[in-house]
């Protein structure tokens, strides 16, 4: 038993049973969390979506795949624990290595598992922007994080690969829920993982701090929805908890949805502040008119992104 197998031992009873069902919906519980430490027990499910691809939801923002005769691939690897499960269960795998991981940004929840697949990925892709991104939040942490795996291959703009019989390319629109989230497409699946881009029915995360800007996020969700078809099957990021309405299996109308979410909150931080508010005032709204999709009871995300729209547009020109 070489070490890996050794440390994933916990795991392998249930992998087995995975295995031996259908891909179709491979659902299993979280083995017991070890005494005191890890996470709540969760949930771990392979979709299959169209033409060898598909998406894997466990802890984190969703992991997409690709598995063909050629090639193995995913998109982001969400937490060590989730990745780890991600890896072991993942149906018919074998002992296959991953040709390519592609990082969507650098946001924990999408990268923490990178150290889990360096081991087992030939190379991994991310926007130029993520390699700083990745080590000043390492180093805005608290305690500072320094465990951290950086992708290899970086793009300022367009990336394309074959893998097998399918050719996956990753596009750079510029800055939007952070200054390095890019849109990776599956050409010939025309399966689109948009990661932190699209949040289904659900407020974002805007992380400012890392280059967040609401008019470019209106921006860019335009231009991905120009550059794809009515057809399109969009990967989200995250989608509402707990409503099986919404899921991270989205279609254009969805995104169309949420930029039309976020044009909405532009237009009313603009009219607040034309209308003399502070940004103290401005942030206590919890949920936004128009949008009950996105209400929630409590823990709403819509003050922060009001908070951070307020910001961009009374930031001193550059
Ligand atoms: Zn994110």
């Amino acid at each position: 038993m070489n070490r890996r197998s050794f440390l994933v031992k916990s795991s392998v009873a249930v992998s087995a049973g995975l295995l031996s069902r259908s891909l179709l919906r491979a659902q299993t519980p979280s083995a017991a969390p070890a005494a005191s430490a890890g996470p709540a027990p969760y949930t771990t499910t392979f979709t299959p979506l169209r033409r060898n691809v598909g998406l894997f939801t466990g802890r984190g923002g969703t992991i997409g795949w690709l598995s063909n005769n050629g090639a193995l691939a995913a998109v982001d690897t969400q937490f060590p624990d989730a990745a780890q499960r991600f890896l072991d269960e993942f149906p018919g795998r074998g002992g296959r290595s991953f040709d390519l991981l592609i990082n969507s940004h650098h946001h924990g929840d999408h990268v923490g598992g990178n150290p889990v697949f360096r081991p087992v990925t030939k190379s991994i892709v991310a926007h130029a922007n993520v390699p700083d991104l990745m080590k000043a939040a390492g180093a805005r942490a608290n305690p500072p994080q320094t465990n951290f795996v950086l992708p290899d291959i970086t793009f300022a703009d367009a990336w394309r690969a074959e893998l097998g019989d399918e050719v996956v390319s990753a596009k750079y629109y510029g800055a939007a829920h952070t200054k390095g989230d890019i849109v990776i497409t599956f050409e010939r699946a025309n399966v689109v993982h948009m990661g932190d881009l699209l949040f289904n029915r659900v407020y974002p995360v805007m992380d400012r701090p890392g280059g967040a800007t609401t008019k470019g996020w209106i921006s860019v969700m335009e231009k991905t929805v120009a550059d794809h078809d009515a057809d399109t099957i969009y990967i989200a990021g995250h989608s509402k908890a707990n409503d099986p309405q919404f899921t991270v299996r989205c279609t254009r109308a969805d995104l169309l949805v949420f930029r039309d979410y976020l044009s909405a909150m532009l237009a009313h931080v603009e009219k607040e502040i034309q209308a003399g508010k502070t940004k103290e005032e401005i942030v206590v709204l919890q949920n936004l008119s128009g949008f009950s999709d996105f209400h929630v009871e409590r823990g709403s995300r819509l003050p922060g992104n009001l908070g951070n729209t307020y910001d961009e547009l009374t930031a001193p020109k550059a």
